[in-house]
């Protein structure tokens, strides 16, 4: 079962919108387990504080070395480090695939300006970004990366062929999709997807994917025909 360690000086934001919908059952039952620690038990100073002033001066407050190696070293046992940083490596679903396969993981949520550097280093932290924009806090990114992470686990979505078919899958985003009423205000559902007719299906939704991944990410799209290549 995976195992989650959160450590945050909001533990009440955990855990949130993971606590409904599937990833709420998969929480209720045992599927993973999510521990949210609040880094500030282990401040040590009568007023608990986990921030001080950047060396150097600038703007905001950064996040103590001392505090949060504490923090860490009290509740990781093995298994990665993350830090949710917008000077990360963008998630993927590649990345979410991978951290789905990992027993244990602690997460760093940052506020203020960041956390010291030397946290980074010292404990061989990787950092991940869930994209090219500035959040308030972490704890935002972790909920969004681990929402991906949990329906990839064991029995949290029913039907395990819906993994499958989905955008980033083959590098290439997923078809349009479908359902009744078959005709809804003049505009009829493609005729090929009420055929019966398998494999012709088969060959349009494929062409469909590759025609949009083409005009709406190019970056992608040349990454599935290097795939092909090889
Ligand atoms: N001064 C920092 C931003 C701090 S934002 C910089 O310019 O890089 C405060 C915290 O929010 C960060 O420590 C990080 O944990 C989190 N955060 C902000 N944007 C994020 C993003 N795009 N992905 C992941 N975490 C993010």
């Amino acid at each position: 079962m995976l195992k989650v360690n959160i450590l945050t000086i909001f533990p009440e934001l955990f855990p949130g919108f993971l606590g409904s919908s599937l990833t709420g059952r998969a929480l209720e039952e045992n599927k993973f387990e999510l521990r949210a620690v609040n880094i500030r038990d282990y401040a040590l100073d009568k007023h608990k504080s986990v921030d001080d002033t950047p060396c150097g001066g600038g703007a905001g407050m950064i996040m103590r070395p001392d505090v949060l190696g504490r923090a860490i070293s009290s509740n990781h046992t093995k298994g990665r480090i993350i830090y949710m940083s917008p000077k990360g490596k963008t998630l993927t679903q590649s990345k979410v695939k991978e951290l789905s396969n990992e027993e244990e993981l602690t997460i760093i949520c940052g506020r203020f300006e960041g956390i010291d550097e030397r946290i980074i280093e010292a404990y061989n932290i990787e950092e991940i970004s869930i994209g090219d924009y500035i959040l308030t806090g972490g704890e935002q990114a972790a909920l969004i990366m681990l929402d991906a992470v949990v329906r990839l686990l064991p029995g949290v979505l029913g039907n395990k062929a819906s993994t499958e078919d989905e955008s980033f899958e083959d590098n290439l985003l997923e078809y349009p999709q479908y359902t009744r009423p078959i005709e809804w205000e003049g505009r009829s559902v493609p005729e090929i997807l009420l055929s019966g007719h398998h494999q012709k299906i088969q060959d349009w939704r494929k062409q469909q994917q590759i025609a949009t991944t083409k005009v709406r990410r190019p970056d992608l799209y040349k990454i599935y025909l290097e795939s092909k290549k090889s």
